[in-house]
């Protein structure tokens, strides 16, 4: 018999207190992540959550990407700099993630290496921390 069962995964905005639903005691994700398409992006308890600056997730002008993430209207409470990012030193933690070639800033974006959405993150290759990035708000959360 096989499982046919689709993943059931939650959209950040479902979560009211994602630092307390979304992290482990250890301020790692608590749950598997999932891309909007249910590809398996991110295994539970391997990313940390931290806040990094979110105008990195801004695509440059042209075609950079294959299939650019919705921009979401920014709200007023939308103001700061940062926002919350899974991060990850190793690349090869990841299930399903492309790297694009980096843009003139060093920017390389992740996307999703099944339905090519992007970015879902980026890396920095100018920063010395060398993280790859994942927006908490571009992925889907489930336990399964
Ligand atoms: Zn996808």
């Amino acid at each position: 018999m096989s499982n046919t069962s689709s993943i059931v995964s939650v959209p950040f905005e479902e979560f009211k207190d994602p630092q307390t639903q979304l992290l482990n005691d250890a301020k790692q994700n608590a749950f598997d992540i999932y891309c909007a398409c249910q590809s398996l992006i991110l295994r539970a308890n391997l990313g940390t959550w931290v806040e990094r600056p979110k105008d990195k997730l801004k695509l440059p002008e042209g075609q950079v990407l294959k299939k650019p993430y919705p921009e979401t209207p920014s709200s007023s409470d939308d103001e700061a700099p940062n926002q919350g990012f899974w991060a990850l030193n190793d690349i090869m933690a990841f299930e399903n993630i492309g790297v694009s070639r980096p843009i003139d800033s060093g920017v390389k974006y992740l996307c999703c290496a099944s339905c090519d959405i992007g970015p879902l993150g980026y890396n920095d290759t100018n920063s010395t921390a060398n993280e790859f990035l994942i927006a908490v708000d571009r992925v889907t959360y489930s336990r399964e």
